[in-house]
C-alpha cells in the first residue's frame, strides 16, 4: 500500500505529523505538502509561476503553491508511482457543510479522487490541536479498513472528527453535508496610512444540523464521514433551465 499524504496547513503543522505517525507500518508513506498554510485555498492550482519542490530533513516533500498543487506535483511528475490512497490533514479546525467548498484539506483529497485514486479528507473539529491523538486513531482505523475492504476508485470522504478524548467518541456516524447562513460581515479596518482593509468574516450560523449531517454527528460527539461527489450539475433543475432557455436554444 502506498499512501500519499498531503495538508493544506503546511507541512510544518502538527496535523501533518499525527497523520503520518497515526499511519505507520500500514504502507509506504509520500508526504508532499505546502511550504505555507493554504487554509481556505480550495481547489486552485497555481498557473501564473512555475513551482518548487523542496525536501525537508524528515523526508517530507513541500512545495510552494496550494494544497491541489501539491497532489498535482505529487501525481503528475513528481512520484515515479501511483498511490494506492491519497490521504489530507489532520486539519487544524472542522470542514463541514458548505465549508467543504472552501477547504484545502478536501480540495487535497479532491485532487487526488480526480485522478481516480481512493482519497480521504480527515479534520480535527476544534482549532488548537487538542486531541489531535483521537484523530489519529480515527485515521488509522479508517485506512485499515480501506486495506482490508478496498473503498473503490470512485470515493472520496470527508471525515470530521470531534476534539475529545478517545473514549468519549460515540461512534461513527456516515453523514451528509448539513448548511449554514451566509457567512458574518468581512471586517473593515484600515492600514496605518488610512486606506481600508477588510478581513473575510467568520462562519455563518449553521442552519441544518439534522441528525443525519455532519453537524448532527459531531454534535452528540460522533466521527462524521460523508462522501462526496463533484458533479455540479443541478440534475433537478435540468427540465425548468431547458424550458426558460428553450427560445434562446433553438436553431437559429
Ligand atoms: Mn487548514
Amino acid at each position: 500500500m502506498r499512501i500519499l499524504v498531503a495538508n493544506d496547513d503546511g507541512y510544518t503543522a502538527p496535523g501533518l505529523d499525527a497523520l503520518v505517525l497515526a499511519l505507520k507500518g500500514l504502507g509506504e508513506l509520500t508526504v508532499v505538502a505546502p511550504e505555507t498554510n493554504c487554509s481556505g485555498a480550495s481547489n486552485s492550482l497555481t498557473l501564473n509561476r512555475p513551482m518548487s519542490v523542496r525536501q525537508a530533513a524528515n523526508g517530507y516533500f513541500y512545495v510552494n503553491g496550494t494544497p491541489s498543487d501539491c497532489v498535482h506535483i505529487a501525481l503528475t511528475g513528481l512520484l515515479d508511482f501511483r498511490p494506492d490512497l491519497v490521504v489530507s490533514g489532520i486539519n487544524n479546525g472542522a470542514n463541514m457543510g458548505d465549508d467543504t467548498l472552501y477547504s484545502g484539506t478536501v480540495a487535497a483529497a479532491t485532487e487526488g479522487y480526480l485522478f481516480g485514486i481512493p482519497a480521504i479528507a480527515f479534520s480535527l473539529v476544534e482549532k488548537g490541536w487538542q486531541h489531535l491523538d483521537t484523530a489519529g486513531r480515527i485515521a488509522r482505523q479508517l485506512v485499515e479498513q480501506h486495506i482490508a475492504s478496498p473503498l473503490g476508485a470512485n470515493v472520496l470522504l470527508n471525515v470530521n472528527i470531534p476534539a475529545v478524548p478517545y473514549e468519549a467518541l460515540q461512534g461513527m456516524q456516515v453523514t451528509r453535508l448539513g448548511k449554514r447562513h451566509p457567512s458574518e460581515p468581512v471586517v473593515k479596518s484600515s492600514t496605518p496610512y488610512g486606506d481600508p482593509v477588510y478581513w473575510i468574516g467568520p462562519v455563518g450560523r449553521v442552519s441544518d444540523s439534522s441528525a443525519d449531517t455532519d453537524f448532527g454527528a459531531i454534535g452528540r460527539q460522533a466521527v462524521s464521514i460523508t462522501p462526496l461527489r463533484l458533479d455540479l450539475t443541478h440534475h433537478e433543475q435540468l427540465p425548468h433551465i431547458r424550458d426558460w432557455a428553450g427560445p434562446l436554444c433553438a436553431n437559429p
